[in-house]
């Protein structure tokens, strides 16, 4: 089948791969100028099963409320004139029931473990490189009531299939020597061998250059306006806009949509309503000056909410989430708060006078579990909405989707869209 991918972000880029690998014949279209530019350009870097709790659970409602106001808060909602935010807040506060977490973790673990996999097995036959940890994320928490608090979580996650092994304060700095100087301030921490790190934009391009290589057509610079659907419940072409302004309607026989955080628009006037918002993250990036004192295993540090991966000679940190639409604009309040913690845990080991700021807007759903799937329109797919885990899920879900599309059943558990 003729596909086109609309969207050439680490979701964008593994689907088309999976398609082609399928043996369908793929065209990639994006606005940027090349592939992972948007929100998979500087991410935490964590290939993390273990990182399959939602931010919708029993505690968020009162926790995000205590934050309101604060700038420098983990998870910020700014209340906005905006209706698509409401219409989202709300979702979000009937995904914050027991049963509903339980439901999404198992969800959540289920596409996470199958995606790992599947990258691990992308490697093997591809060799391909991105500054890749395979050392395990561990987990530390530093206030003692989080860590009792978060043994709820993590049971959940153990009883859908993740590997989470609980960790004393000893076993955490055995794990990860850095964290010595800290050995005090550590009430514990959970750790998962099994999960990896690397940096998801280096493996989007090289991914995009594999497929390349096996034929996959690249349309960079051109932005998707307008699906035109067809006869028979089916779309028959999109509307583009190229980059010297003239447009162009290019047929299609099948369309899998890619798009990150703009996807609800592109869907919303064939009348399919998609619940995903964006929610803006940071990260920063620092060159490593002393390795003796830089981590090496990636790290999720529990009260700042951040997360730590080392890319080859740098070290990236990446978290906290602002509820503000669609600006992208960097509040120093965020960048400082994070470069100060880095500081404060790992003193001296790298270069924060060179830090390269960046913040991009997770494709968030109210439940965190993403759109995979059908649609209304027999040759509209969807792979979109993957939130806080989109580079975890990248892969999994690009080889799932493409399983579907050639009319095969994949082997995960997970409830795709129809
Ligand atoms: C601070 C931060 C830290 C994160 N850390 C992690 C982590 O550690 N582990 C993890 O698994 N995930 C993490 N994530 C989430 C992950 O980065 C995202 O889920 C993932 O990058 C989404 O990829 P995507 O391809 O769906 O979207 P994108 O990368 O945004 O790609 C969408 C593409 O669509 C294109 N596009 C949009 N509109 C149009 C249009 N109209 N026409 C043409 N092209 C268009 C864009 O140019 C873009 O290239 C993090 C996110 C943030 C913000």
């Amino acid at each position: 089948m003729k596909i086109v991918v609309l969207g050439a972000g680490v979701t964008g880029i593994a689907t088309a791969w999976y398609l082609r690998k399928a043996g369908h014949q793929v065209t990639v279209i994006d606005q940027r100028e090349g592939p992972g530019l948007e929100t998979s350009f500087a991410n935490g870097g964590q290939i993390s099963v273990s990182h399959a709790e939602p931010w919708a659970n029993p505690q968020a409602p009162l926790q995000i409320l205590r934050w309101l106001g604060r700038e420098d808060a983990p998870l910020l909602f700014r209340l906005r004139a905006d209706w698509q935010q409401w219409r989202w807040g709300f979702a979000f506060l009937r995904q914050c029931t027991p049963a509903r977490l339980r439901h999404n973790i198992r969800q959540l673990v289920a596409l996470g473990n199958y995606s790992r996999a599947t990258l691990q097995a992308l490697r093997a036959e591809t060799g391909i490189q991105y500054d890749q940890q395979t050392r395990g994320i561990l987990h530390f928490y530093t206030r003692p009531d989080a860590w009792r608090a978060a043994q709820h979580a993590a049971q959940l996650m153990r009883d859908a299939g993740c590997t989470l092994e609980s960790k004393s304060a000893e076993e955490c700095i055995a794990i990860e020597p850095a964290l010595a100087p800290q050995r005090s301030r550590i009430a514990g921490g959970t750790y998962s061998p099994h999960d990896e790190s690397g940096d998801a934009h280096r493996f989007t391009v090289e991914l995009a250059a594999r497929c390349t290589a096996l034929g996959v057509d690249f349309r960079f610079g051109t932005a998707v306006e307008t699906l035109l659907p067809g006869e028979g419940g089916s779309i028959a072409s999109v509307k583009l806009r190229l980059a010297d302004g003239s447009t162009e309607q290019l047929n299609l026989e099948g369309c899998v949509v890619c798009l990150g955080v703009r996807s609800a628009a592109l869907m919303r006037p064939l009348g399919i309503n998609l619940r995903i918002y964006p929610v803006k993250g940071y990260s920063v990036t620092l060159p490593i000056v002393n390795p003796q004192r830089a981590f090496t295993v990636s790290l999720t540090d529990d009260e700042h909410k951040l997360v730590y991966s080392r890319l080859g000679e740098r070290l990236r940190i990446a978290g906290t989430a602002e509820f503000t639409g669609y600006d992208t604009t960097l509040t120093a309040a965020r960048c400082d708060a994070i470069l100060r913690r880095v500081s404060e845990l790992f003193p001296g080991a790298a270069d924060t006078d060179h830090a390269l700021l960046w913040a991009g807007l997770r494709p968030a759903t109210p439940s965190n579990v993403p759109y995979i799937g059908g649609t209304r329109y027999r040759n509209l797919w969807l792979n979109t909405g993957h939130g806080t885990l989109g580079w975890t899920q990248s892969c999994g879900a690009g080889a799932a989707l493409a399983e579907r599309i050639s009319g095969r059943t994949p082997a995960v558990d997970f409830s795709f869209c129809e």
